[in-house]
């Protein structure tokens, strides 16, 4: 029986993945050869009798894996966006495979001797190249060096030096781990699934906006409800409900639902947290490090948990007194609309609308109508090539894993081909929820020669119905443009070696590109290009525009608040000895209190479906999104001061922090856009909190 994940002859467009006929049952299979192969090929290094090179050793084991890394990555691609139970049960199969191969080659003592003398010659002995961006050949000896350097790294960050015994420990820590990982996102998601709330009393909807009553109208129908509206926990379903619904119980309700996911449910998360930290605590200690944090942050730009917490704790000062003022205000409001006393969790959405469109005079869902899906993406392309000189073509003849997926090629300003872009934008009870960019295919050297990517985009965005097209929330179109940042990241990657290619860079800086790309559409000139109204034509009115960009910073107190309250909560589990944690509720109230300005909503845990930390990669790591912007906003004030579409800037930050990927250190690249140290104070006079 033929399995289209092994055919290779398939590759009829530089290796297009054949979505169209791969089927659950293909993926073990798949799985299992290629490991075989991944196998014999390590065999065949480890059996080389000439001296170890970068060429027979670290570049032979790059390619050693590659079939293997592509039915992974085509598997774990569609365990976020489209799975049904018997695909997602297979995580527990082939995670701890993965899990139990990497872990042999990491823990080879043949190998690593190769791996050792390698660096010595390499790094060891040589002197570090200094980048020079324009010179081709001094990159490539950066990335040799670094490439050298980030492989004996990973052995030793993975047990190479250990003895025996703990060794054997370290694999069996990975391979738990690696089932556990699945098994809690799958939980949350299951969580989110399990409710839905069905009105049929017009009361009950009121204030509502029409767009979001219509989808829910939609949603009804397709569940074959005969009348009413359906609600669940997706975000575009969900927060329009605790936005705008006037009767205070609904929004508790839902408030209440979606804070207690995975937490006291049949879906419950406390235990899998507890054995993830335990695990993680375990492998940091054979690894000779204090805590899990210290073990992550060794490898990040803030180098350490310290560092990290000392720049959040600067953030904090500033923040905490802005966002205690704007919710005195918000409650005034709430005080003087409703009489309300008691303001509760669900009352913050509503009420801090309200306090927006009395400032500002407008409501957000007033937008819509001028970002429908479609004529975003356009707006984005178009503005992606004011930028950076890019084209991208839809083309329809490259096979799918559902029919809302869309394909894209993508072209540089010389018409050169830079990569293949999907597009998944719209829920599904399959997919997990929030927005995110995969690669498929990165950028780089293979086996049969230089690739150009494969990267996907996925997000849950408003979609159509019966009687309307999908029109975005503005916050949506940032997001849009936000995973689209990530994805150009990958498609201008222009890297000789794969393991180095676009997001592959530390993961403290991961969020700069996607992050820098949202301002652009915080610009007059940028929005101008592309948001007509849907029926009219008509562009979006300048009174209206004028009424946005002034809004744009309103409540930021709170916003940094939240993103405090995670951070802060991520590093608090994973700089605590897991011993000391017997109640994970008790552990994160205490841990948040901090952070939170409103009594908590009852029942309710973030831990419990944390899948950014418990399931993604984000485990002391969450800090990212705030150390990141802070080196955005420092990067996009050049940009700005620059002029927003002035090649020479933003060329500038394509050829450096695009294209470089993890060739040389974030530092590096952000010291030679910027010219100068990134300004650790960026980032809070922008927010004007400084
Ligand atoms: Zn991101």
């Amino acid at each position: 029986m033929s399995n289209p994940l092994l055919e290779k002859d398939y590759l009829h467009r530089l290796g297009v993945v054949p979505f169209h006929l791969i089927k659950t049952e293909h993926y073990l299979p798949a799985i299992e050869k290629n490991l075989e192969i991944a196998r014999k090929n390590f065999e065949e290094i480890k059996n080389n009798s000439e001296p170890p090179t970068f060429e027979n050793t670290i570049l032979e084991m790059d390619f050693a894996g590659e079939e293997l890394d592509y039915v992974a990555s085509v598997y774990f691609n569609l365990l976020a966006a489209e799975s049904d139970a018997e695909y997602k049960a297979l995580a527990q199969k082939i995670s701890p495979m993965l899990s139990e191969f990497g872990s042999s080659i990491m823990t080879d003592e043949v190998i690593f001797s190769k791996v050792k003398t390698v660096f010595e010659n390499e790094c060891l002995n040589k002197e570090k190249p200094e980048p020079d961006f324009k010179n081709k050949k001094q990159m490539l000896r950066c990335e040799r060096y670094r490439f050298t350097e980030k492989v004996y790294k990973s052995f030793i960050r993975n047990g190479a030096l250990l003895n025996a015994e703990d060794k054997k420990r370290l694999t069996d820590i990975d391979i738990e781990l690696s089932k556990l990982g699945p098994k809690f996102s799958d939980n949350v998601l299951d969580a989110t699934n399990a409710f839905e709330l069905h009105l049929t009393d017009p009361q009950d909807v009121e204030g509502i906006p029409e767009s979001a009553l219509s989808a829910a109208l939609f949603r009804a129908k397709q569940k074959g409800k005969d009348s009413g509206w359906l609600f669940n926990l997706q975000a575009p379903n969900m927060i329009p409900v605790l936005t705008y619904c006037k009767n205070r119980n609904i929004r508790e309700t839902l408030q209440k639902a979606y804070a207690s996911r995975a937490f006291k449910d049949k879906f419950d998360n406390q235990e899998n947290i507890k054995r993830i930290l335990q695990l993680r605590k375990e492998r940091a200690t054979l690894l000779g490090f204090q805590t899990h944090a210290h073990y992550v942050l060794k490898e990040r730009m803030a180098a350490n948990p310290e560092t990290a917490l000392s720049f959040l704790e600067r953030i904090y000062d500033f923040v905490y007194p802005k966002a205690k003022a704007e919710l005195l205000e918000i409650k005034a409001l709430a005080k003087e609309m409703d009489d309300l006393e008691d303001f509760m969790p669900w009352d913050y959405n509503y009420y801090s609308n309200k306090l927006k469109e009395k400032k500002f005079h407008y409501d957000p869902e007033q937008l819509r109508p001028w970002f429908k899906l479609e004529d975003s993406l356009e707006g984005l392309f178009l503005i992606a090539q004011k930028i950076y000189g890019i084209t991208l073509k839809q083309v329809d003849d490259v096979p799918v894993y559902h029919k809302d997926v869309t394909t894209w090629e993508v072209y540089a300003d010389d018409n050169s081909f830079l990569g293949l872009l999907y597009l998944d934008m719209f829920p599904r009870e399959t997919k997990r929820g929030g927005a995110w960019m995969n690669t498929i295919y990165g950028q780089g050297l293979y086996k049969d020669g230089m690739k150009r990517p494969h990267v996907v985009n996925i997000a849950s965005l408003t979609p159509s119905t019966d009687e309307q097209p999908s029109l975005l929330r503005f916050e949506e179109v940032r997001t849009i443009a936000h995973e689209f940042g990530h994805a150009l990241h990958g498609l201008f990657s222009n890297c000789h070696y794969k393991a180095l290619a676009g997001p592959s860079v530390l993961w403290d800086f991961v969020e700069l590109p996607s992050q820098i790309m949202e301002n652009w559409l915080l610009e007059k000139e940028a929005l101008n290009l592309f948001a007509r109204h849907y029926q009219t034509g008509e562009p979006l009115p300048d009174e209206l525009l004028d009424k946005v960009l002034a809004a744009r910073y309103f409540n930021v107190g709170n916003l940094f608040l939240a993103q405090l309250r995670y951070a802060m909560l991520d590093f608090a589990w994973h700089l605590t000895d897991p011993n000391e944690i017997t109640d994970v509720a008790e552990f994160e109230n205490k841990t948040i209190e901090r952070f939170s300005l409103l009594p908590f909503t009852p029942n309710s845990n973030i831990s419990c479906c944390f899948s950014h930390i418990f399931a993604g990669g984000y485990s002391a790591g969450y800090y990212s999104y705030s150390w990141a912007e802070a080196l955005e906003a420092d990067a996009w004030s050049l940009i700005k001061e620059k002029g927003i579409f002035n090649h020479e800037v933003t060329y500038a930050f394509r050829d450096i922090i695009l294209a470089q990927g993890n060739a040389v250190h974030p530092m590096d690249l952000f010291v030679a856009f910027r010219g100068r140290q990134p300004d650790p104070d960026a980032l809070l006079k922008r927010g004007g909190l400084i």
